[in-house]
């Protein structure tokens, strides 16, 4: 009776924090768009996710229905012209919403190399400290994450910045001009913060 005791302790999870579900469009035609860059970036010829990895991104702007916009639109990017355009499976806002914009089976494309294995979450904000340093927002984040991580059985280890894609041992990139592409958002630094804020609230929601 013990032994069971501990191993629930120990297998417990995150809470689910408030999310409010606000879909972009991604409809069968969206999906099998994702489903042929999936077939020419990682060969894998499929939309369905199943994650691995999350990958904590900023906006680069301070409005959350700029970004809402951007990944409803589904532009092709500018360099190859593919679709879909990039989305991400969250944005938490400046003041801590947590917003879904796909579900969790489905892929986004928000990071080269890893969209195939990758949740992706973007955070309304212009540098990795400003969104650090917003206690409603980075509460929200962790919040979002460690309810991720254990639902997923995700390592903290791969709770990864966008700067960090290309040291994950998760990368893979069949398309050689993006091989070595990454983006300037969450460096190494401000993610050894996150994981160690990440670890911590873990622990204490064990402890609960
Ligand atoms: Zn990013």
């Amino acid at each position: 009776m013990f032994a069971a005791l501990a191993l629930t302790i120990s297998l417990a999870v995150a809470p689910k924090p408030h999310i409010v579900w606000q879909p972009i469009p991604y409809g069968p035609r969206r999906k099998a768009e994702m489903a042929a860059y999936a077939e020419r970036h990682y060969g894998i010829h499929s939309w369905r996710l199943h994650p691995k990895v999350i990958v904590e991104h900023y906006t680069g702007s301070n409005s959350f229905s700029a970004a809402w916009n951007t990944f409803a639109a589904n532009r092709p990017d500018p360099e190859l012209g593919e679709l879909p355009g990039t989305c991400a499976h969250f944005i938490v806002g400046r003041d801590g919403t947590i917003h879904q914009l796909v579900r969790l089976n489905v892929m986004c494309r928000h990071t080269v190399g890893l969209n195939y294995i990758a949740i992706g979450i973007e955070h309304v904000g212009t540098s990795d400290a400003e969104i650090l340093h917003d206690p409603a927002q980075i509460r929200a984040s962790l919040e979002l994450t460690a309810w991720l991580v254990g639902r997923f059985h995700i390592r903290i280890c791969n709770v990864i910045g966008h700067n960090e894609s290309l040291s994950s041992p998760y990368h893979r990139e069949l398309y050689k001009p993006w091989a070595h592409q990454t983006h300037a958002d969450w460096k190494h630094a401000d993610m050894r913060i996150y994981r160690a804020k990440l670890r911590a609230l873990l622990r204490a929601d064990r402890q609960r």
